[in-house]
């Protein structure tokens, strides 16, 4: 059988790999290949005489001749793809590239451009990457997960060590909405950012495409869309399905970490409270982004130098994102001490149809948990709203008066520039995130924000935008990048062997996150830390993860002196090995 090598950290006692593999075979395995890194003897015992050509490179080498490669190229989506065959062809050169030059590469790998090819999926796909079901196999995923190659190592099944899944329906690829099996393409990228961000080997990963079909007319009418060609399962039928997936999952792969990733709001609000305590999983749409913005909020508080309990909070967009987001900012409120009421008070959400309040006519039961009720609307002085009533942002900002404007509505341009101004007449420092992505779909941008407020605001947007030059000095313009969130807690469930995630373990991460700005870096306006810090946010979260996890029952009971250890044996680092023959 052959033998795969399970983490850096059975590798490193003899420092050596012992490869079963030889020849053209060795070359295919895209996690064991070193392309032209091979040496002499390594040419030698493995049979790769012939098949390379004479000279033998370094892996510094390597990514130099990737990069020229890369940056040669006058597209970001051509560039995607260039990185996706380099994936498929030498898995450790790939996350070098990344690793070394994440602000550069993360956009291409991640959002904005991964995006592009969910869109166009079906014609730029090479390598079939993952596990893709349908309801046709709702009888058979068990099959499905033992026959999963765990990211391309070439290695046939070895599914007992998936150690983490991400599992998207596709239903709402980041802002862009029903993208079929082109969505697959979010788990994959992810899952890379796993790796570059917390260093988890990439054959501990495996993304799922639950493939329930599209309700994306392009698609169904697309000759070579690659998907299920059915209209979405709905229903008890999509119900059905997710439960054979978790089943399957928790039988075939007891040891993974499940995320759920991409679901349109009401499917993925239900189904994480339906699973969270019966599977190792949470949702990165609800739980990651809410820890991640709450992160920058407790940065711009520090800034602010006012505490968290006197802020006053408007969503705009109150889908899974921001619904997620304040459940996150009430539990950290609560923490902090304030009261009941004032909680209640401090968060409105409004949406499509505007205000959210409890009387209103059409309102879904997820927004439910938000509606401001009549307290609340005598207290805005908004009392005599009639339940078909409307009220847009505008309003909303001239009645609320709100510290913090959070946008999750998908929608460009849905901070108006009279919303924004009114909202900088009643506060010294507005805190403006405008967190919609891709690029295209930000509620406004930051250079319109920092004009339409003479410089004051601080922000944070959903994709990563040029500082912004406010009276001749540069602002930077952070990023709240669930990045920063999720590998290092993929990390620390893993070294936990956490049997559950809790939401205590989110508010923990945002307060290390926030914690990591440094001082000159809140100075120029940023409220988190650089892309380039990644995996040293990693790490300190994986740690107070795994702290956490021990503390609240959940997780391994580590000493406090082994967990950095513990979460720094997990890290894999990007090197080629020296390879034997097996013993
Ligand atoms: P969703 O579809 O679940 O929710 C969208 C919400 O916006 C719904 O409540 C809808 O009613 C509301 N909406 C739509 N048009 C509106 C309008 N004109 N005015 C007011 N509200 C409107 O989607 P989601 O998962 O909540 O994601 C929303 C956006 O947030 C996406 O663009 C996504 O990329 C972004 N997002 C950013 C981050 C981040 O920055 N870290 C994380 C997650 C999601």
């Amino acid at each position: 059988m052959r033998q795969i090598p399970r983490s850096v950290k059975d590798l490193r006692p003899a420092g050596i790999l012992h490869v079963p593999f030889r020849g053209a075979e060795l070359l295919e395995s895209p996690l064991l290949n070193k392309d032209t890194g091979f040496d002499e003897g390594e040419r030698d015992v493995f049979g790769l005489r012939g098949l390379l050509p004479p000279r033998t490179s370094s892996i510094e080498e390597q990514v130099s001749l990737e990069l020229e490669h890369i940056r040669r190229k006058g597209d970001d989506l051509e560039r995607y793809i260039g990185l996706a065959a380099l994936q498929d062809r030498n898995e450790t050169l790939f996350y070098r590239v990344v690793l070394e030059n994440l602000e550069e590469f993360m956009p291409i790998v991640y959002t904005p451009t991964v995006g592009r090819a969910c869109q166009t999926f079906s014609h730029i796909m090479r390598r079939p990457r993952g596990l893709w079901i349908t309801p046709a196999d709702i009888d058979r995923i068990p099959d499905l997960l033992r026959n999963a190659r765990p990211d391309s190592t070439g290695a046939g099944s070895a599914v007992e060590e998936v150690r983490l899944i991400v599992a998207t329906d596709n239903e709402r690829i980041l802002g862009l909405g029903d993208q079929g099996a082109g969505g697959m393409g979010i788990p994959v990228g992810k899952l890379a950012l796993y790796t570059a961000g917390a260093g988890i080997y990439p054959s501990h990963t495996l993304p799922v495409s639950l493939d329930v079909g599209t309700d994306n007319e392009d698609l169904l009418a697309d000759p070579f869309y690659i998907g299920y060609r059915r209209p979405r399962l709905r229903g008890a039928e999509y119900d059905d399905f997710i439960e054979a997936f978790v089943s399957a999952t928790l039988d075939v792969c007891p040891r993974a970490v499940l995320q759920w990733e991409d679901f349109k709001q009401h499917n993925a609000i239900r189904i994480l409270d339906r699973y969270r305590h019966r599977i190792t999983s949470f949702n990165d749409d609800i739980q990651g982004t809410g820890a991640v913005v709450l992160a920058g909020i407790l940065a711009a508080v520090r800034a602010l130098g006012r505490p968290l309990a006197e802020q006053r909070f408007v969503f705009l967009g109150a889908g899974a994102a921001g619904i997620g987001i304040a459940r996150t900012v009430r539990a950290a409120m609560s923490a902090q001490g304030a009261d009941g009421p004032t909680i209640k008070r401090a968060i409105v959400t409004a949406d499509t149809k505007g205000l959210v309040f409890a009387a209103r006519d059409q309102l879904d039961d997820d927004k439910r948990e938000f509606a401001l009720g009549p307290d609340e609307l005598a207290f805005y002085g908004m009392g005599s709203l009639n339940p078909g009533d409307r009220r847009d942002l505008d309003a909303v900002v001239a009645a609320v008066k709100p510290t913090i404007l959070i946008g999750t509505s998908g929608v460009p341009g849905a901070f108006t520039e009279s919303a924004i101004r009114e909202m900088a007449a009643h506060t010294e420092r507005p805190v403006v995130f405008p967190l919609s992505n891709p690029t295209a779909k930000t509620e406004a941008v930051p250079a319109d924000i920092m004009a339409w407020t003479g410089g004051r605001a601080l922000i944070a947007t959903g994709s990563p935008f040029e500082p912004v030059t406010v009276n001749g000095e540069s602002r930077i313009i952070g990023q709240a990048n669930n990045v920063f969130i999720f590998p290092g807690m993929g990390l620390g469930a893993i070294v936990a062997e956490a049997r559950e995630i809790t939401d205590e373990m989110f508010l923990l991460t945002a307060g290390t996150l926030a914690e990591m700005v440094s001082p000159e870096r809140l100075a120029a306006g940023a409220l988190y830390p650089a892309v380039s810090e990644l995996r040293d946010v990693s790490r300190q979260i994986a740690a107070k993860v795994v702290c956490q996890s021990r503390d609240c029952g959940v997780g391994r009971l580590y000493r406090d002196e082994e967990v950095f250890d513990a979460v720094d044996s997990a890290i894999w680092f990007p090197a080629y090995l020296p390879y034997r023959p097996p013993a």
